[in-house]
């Protein structure tokens, strides 16, 4: 098998692999790959990511003008080109509408906190590009404004797109979007999230070259803003702490819970006269009693 059928047929793989698992449904989705410094290889317009075979795929050239196939390619490949434009170094990128990171994009929650180890070294902070109407450069310009920063992005109110240096790693880029998407959404149905510290991350984005990660870009400085070239993460400064409770008072004690089932929080200094202090129903109901005892 040469060279471009290899990539044709790890193409089709990649949309079986998308259509099994639900990232996209009907015609759904893209995927392109940049050959050599002047060509690209994209799906085509107008069929299942999971029906797809080899000779279905178009060539063009980086400017998106058809160089071969029998068939009209993607519908977003101006989202694609902008990808490759602005990264010299991405090989691939894959477009799916994975429902629950798709669920984020429409909710206009971006999935930026640092929570999860891996994803922080490998991701790092996965932001939302604005709307823009699909297959116009309007999506295309939205992308542009985060592609240098990050291999993954969520597209508001449509879906998601993940590149890398090949086809393989932007598809599981896909992937760990859409399990980090899941894992979010059960903490915050949860009622709680804890964050890696800042310092946490810091340690982890250290250990990148170690094991050959590609990083994306650094983080904002954290009062520095956004910016188009390094990623907010929201991960608080704790020295001394890897886990931060957000909503827990500032603890003393940096391993101990800052709740239990059966006692009040714990951790903090004395709380002032405006902070908020958490009670059980039974010391609730203890200290209503105490009150009316107190007043007979
Ligand atoms: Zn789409």
């Amino acid at each position: 098998m040469g060279n471009d059928e290899r990539l044709r047929a790890d193409i089709v793989e990649v949309g079986r692999r998308l259509h099994d698992r639900g990232f996209v449904a009907s015609n759904d989705g893209n995927v392109s790959v940049r050959i050599g410094d002047d060509r690209l290889v994209t799906t085509p317009t107008g069929v299942s990511k999971g029906f797809m075979t080899p000779d279905m795929m178009v060539t063009t050239d980086l400017s998106g003008r058809k160089l071969a196939g029998d068939r009209e390619p993607s519908s977003e490949l101006l989202m694609h080109l902008a990808v490759y434009e602005h990264r010299p170094e991405v090989r691939a990128v894959v477009h799916a509408h994975p429902p629950t990171a798709t669920g984020f994009a429409v909710a206009g929650i971006a999935l930026d906190r640092a929570v999860l180890a891996e994803v922080v070294c490998t991701l790092g902070s996965i932001p939302i590009a604005d709307y823009g109407t699909p297959s116009t450069s309007e999506l295309a310009d939205a992308v542009r404004r985060h592609i240098r920063a990050h291999d993954g992005l969520l597209l508001a109110n449509h879906g998601a797109l993940t590149v890398a240096d090949e086809l393989f790693a932007a598809y599981y880029k896909m992937e760990t979007v859409e399990h980090f998407a899941r894992i979010s959404l059960v903490a915050r149905q949860l009622g709680r999230e804890h964050l890696l510290s800042r310092e946490e991350v810091d340690r982890l984005q250290g250990l990148r070259d170690r094991y050959g990660i590609a990083a994306p870009a650094p983080l904002c400085p954290p009062d520095g803003g956004a910016g188009e070239d390094c990623q907010v993460l929201e991960a608080p400064s704790s020295p001394g702490r890897r886990l931060v409770d957000p909503d827990a008072p500032d603890p003393a004690s940096p391993d101990v819970p800052p709740s239990s089932a059966d006692g009040p929080r714990s951790g903090g200094g004395v709380p002032g006269d405006d902070d908020e202090v958490r009670l059980t129903y039974r010391e609730l109901t203890a200290l209503i009693a105490d009150a009316v005892t107190q007043l007979r």
